[in-house]
């Protein structure tokens, strides 16, 4: 499928899944724009496995937007934890001009094609932070100060509640992105999420459109304060699991 493709694509399913009003009209010419970036610089830098242009369309941006269907986001800001090039977090921010989302990211070279893609997709809602999640979580300024926090393709739950908690405020939710086979991994991080303040509301299944691929998001709320002694360091938390 020619790059050319994906605006339309993109319209058309959104559409289907009743998101077109909530959503920027110039979006998927703006996506299409994003996957050419990301198709061009993946040749140098280890971006995305996916390269089909009608695979970034379907397994990046409408994976992404299925977000929109999981949870009222406009309690923002956003935290994308782990975004790599972008996903899901820079996706809604195109999508939803509104929102104030931020992108983190260990690795600093990814952070860095981000801030200039964003420029020149023109999209100003988006702010890139390199930083490691579990270090910046301690920082007082930001620990626990954001609405909604994302996750998709990081780590195991267990894991990923400790990085992903901590950013949210009470009351706000923690949205992770899983394969609709997880349920194994969600019934072993119960004792974690609740550890952490949160609690598993529900949990959505979804189908990406136009695709057989079947997904999950847990919507996590957060209830109590996480506990000062969380997140602790990598080694720890990857080493004993809560
Ligand atoms: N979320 C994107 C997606 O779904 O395509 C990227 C997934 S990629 C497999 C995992 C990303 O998480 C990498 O870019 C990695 O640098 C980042 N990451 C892993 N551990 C992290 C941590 N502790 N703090 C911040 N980022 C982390």
């Amino acid at each position: 499928m020619d790059i050319q493709c994906i605006a339309p694509l993109v319209r058309s399913v959104l559409a289907a899944m009743g998101l077109s009003d909530q959503t920027n009209p110039m979006a998927p010419e703006i996506l299409q724009e994003y996957a050419r970036l990301l198709l061009e610089k993946n040749q140098v830098m280890n971006l995305t496995a996916i390269t089909e242009p009608s695979d970034v369309a379907r397994l990046h941006f409408l994976d992404s937007a299925a977000l929109l269907l999981a949870e009222d986001l406009s309690s923002g800001p956003v935290l994308d934890v782990g975004t790599g090039a972008g996903f899901p977090g820079l996706v809604l921010a195109i999508l939803r001009p509104e929102l104030q989302v931020t992108l983190m990211d260990a690795l600093e070279k990814r952070i860095l094609w981000l801030q200039e893609t964003a420029e020149a997709l023109q999209v100003s809602n988006a702010v890139s932070v390199h930083a490691r999640a579990e270090e910046a979580a301690r920082k007082p300024e930001i620990r626990e100060s954001f609405g909604v926090v994302t996750s998709r393709a990081v780590a195991d739950l267990r894991i990923l509640s400790e990085l992903c908690l901590p950013f949210v405020r009470i009351g706000g939710s923690f949205l992770a992105m899983k394969g609709s086979q997880s349920q194994a991994e969600t019934e072993a991080a119960l004792h974690a999420i609740e550890e952490l303040g949160g609690c598993l509301e529900k949990t959505i299944p979804y189908r990406i459109p136009g695709t057989d691929v079947s997904h999950a998001v847990l919507v996590i709320r957060k209830g109590n304060p996480t506990p000062e002694r969380y997140p602790r360091r990598w080694a720890v938390l990857q080493r004993k699991p809560l």
